[in-house]
């Protein structure tokens, strides 16, 4: 049986300048400052703006904070001429370990459809970045589809042509439950990462199945935390909102199983 830990992800959107990420990061590092037995078992990584990432990661390698360091979105190209873009090669350069690709808000405000994921995906994967590829239904693909049919059809084509001894991480994002307060039930949670996790085996084979952390977001609290991290399949979580309390996100990362 393959152990994998547990991913605590905390996806600040666009929120907390360089500035303040800066004083964010060090409360919360003190906040968790105890609790070097979570982090043998938790990995913890927050996602602030671009803008920040190069404060961010400055302060990570100078206080040896143990947070992995990622990116809310990055370029399908390499370098040239796309004004305002943001390339894999530039995020790796500054220590980024992963990047958000395919978030609802990037598919509902920028259009990004299956095929510019798929192509995201392996832009990131190509710079040695690992995509936290996310998939979810609205409320009117759950109402004509079931939960699961849409977020399964997503990561089957984000994962198209992806070598198998690729890391990836899935988060199943149910989009009426991000920012909503209306969190998925765990049982609902369970039962997509279950499926989502046959899509991995399908595309990338059993070992990559077995290995690849799949995490539940939307409205994910310190209050029900525990809940979704005792569902087998459900290996984290993608946190937004939460992800900006010191207090809150730091128990979130003490969830007992
Ligand atoms: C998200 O945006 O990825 C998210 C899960 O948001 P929230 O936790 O605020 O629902």
């Amino acid at each position: 049986l393959t152990k994998r830990t547990p991913l605590i992800a905390g996806n600040w959107k666009m929120n907390l300048d360089h500035l303040q990420a800066v004083a964010f990061v060090q409360k919360l590092h003190w906040a968790l400052k105890d609790a070097k037995h979570e982090f043998d078992t938790v990995d913890v990584s927050v996602f602030p703006p671009f803008t920040d990432l190069r404060s961010v990661q400055t302060l990570i390698d100078a206080d040896k904070i143990p947070f992995g360091l990622g990116a809310q979105d990055l370029s399908v190209h390499d370098s040239g001429a796309y004004t305002g873009e943001v390339s894999g090669a530039f995020l790796k350069r500054l220590d980024v370990a992963s990047v958000i690709i395919g978030h609802s808000e990037r598919r509902e405000y920028h259009s990004e459809g299956d095929d510019v994921v798929a192509a995201k995906t392996k832009a990131a994967l190509k710079h040695g970045l690992v995509p936290v590829i996310c998939v979810g239904e609205t409320a009117e693909d759950l109402e004509t589809h079931g939960a699961s049919a849409v977020p399964v059809g997503q990561l089957e084509t984000a994962l198209d042509g992806v070598a198998s001894s690729a890391e990836i991480v899935v988060a199943y994002e149910p989009v009426w439950a991000i920012g909503s307060g209306q969190a998925a039930t765990p049982e609902q949670a369970q039962e997509v990462c279950a499926k989502l996790r046959q899509v991995v085996a399908a595309k990338l084979g059993d070992d990559a199945a077995a290995r690849t952390r799949v995490l539940y977001g939307g409205s994910v609290k310190a209050a029900n935390i525990a809940s979704f991290m005792r569902q087998p399949d459900v290996d984290g979580a993608l946190v937004g909102g939460a992800s900006l309390l010191v207090d809150e996100f730091a128990a979130i990362v003490r969830f007992q199983k």
